[in-house]
């Protein structure tokens, strides 16, 4: 149980925001496991952690090959590759948090046959270069284009990673816009926010993440 303590500290933490932000909500918690070997994740397994996120399509293969004597509930939140699409499917995780555009989701589509994957339209609420996703101006309108193109992708809501800064105006701000986004396209019937990392998941969590996904302080 060599993660125990740190689960539970955080599971405190989230409820403690949870119950700030509204206590009818309810929030989930993927644990990213990332940088984490198999029998890291069987160990927090071990402790009641039942949902882990992959940021590579390899490593979610992998892992979800040598775990498969337990049942987990694996996400997709990296960057996903064209050619990867394929290997990504055949793993059928629970939910892909990263179609980063109407391309890859029509790619996606195309790949799909009868099979329908759930997915979260991926935002650039930070506007830094270096992540993916839409534009929070063009969301709405890609959400939509999505729901229209792509029948086998059963789109959830939307997700995003929060400014990588120690200033925490910027932060909120990208909360804000995302959660803005969200709102937008809940008449489409989008019900999932995912944000929130170990850095930030309380802010987020504030501006109504009911999804977060944590690693490091889950692991360390
Ligand atoms: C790594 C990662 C996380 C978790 O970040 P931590 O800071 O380790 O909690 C969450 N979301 C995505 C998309 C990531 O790549």
């Amino acid at each position: 149980m060599r993660f125990a303590q740190n689960l539970e500290r955080i599971l405190r933490r989230i409820e403690r925001a949870r119950l700030a932000y509204d206590a009818h909500q309810i929030i989930s918690l993927v644990a990213v496991s990332k940088y984490q070997k198999v029998q890291d994740i069987l160990d927090l397994y071990e402790c009641g952690q039942r949902a882990f996120g992959e940021n590579k399509v390899q490593d979610l293969r992998d892992k979800s090959v040598q775990c498969a004597q337990v049942p987990i509930e694996w996400h997709f939140i990296g960057k996903l590759q064209e050619n990867k699409i394929n290997a990504m499917l055949s793993c059928a995780p629970a939910l892909v948090h990263s179609i980063d555009s109407l391309k890859l989701a029509e790619a996606i589509q195309k790949r799909l046959g009868e099979q329908t994957l759930r997915a979260l339209l991926q935002v650039n609420a930070s506007r830094e270069e270096s992540k993916n996703g839409v534009s929070v101006e063009s969301a709405k309108e890609v959400y939509e284009q999505i729901l229209k193109s792509c029948p086998n992708i059963a789109l959830e809501g939307i997700m995003t990673i929060g400014a990588n800064t120690e200033d925490r105006k910027l932060v909120e701000q990208s909360f804000k816009d995302t959660r803005d986004v969200f709102e937008s396209v809940r008449a489409m019937g989008a019900k999932t926010l995912s944000m929130g990392m170990s850095g930030d998941f309380e802010i987020a969590i504030a501006y109504g993440a009911n999804l977060v996904r944590i690693g490091t302080s889950l692991f360390e």
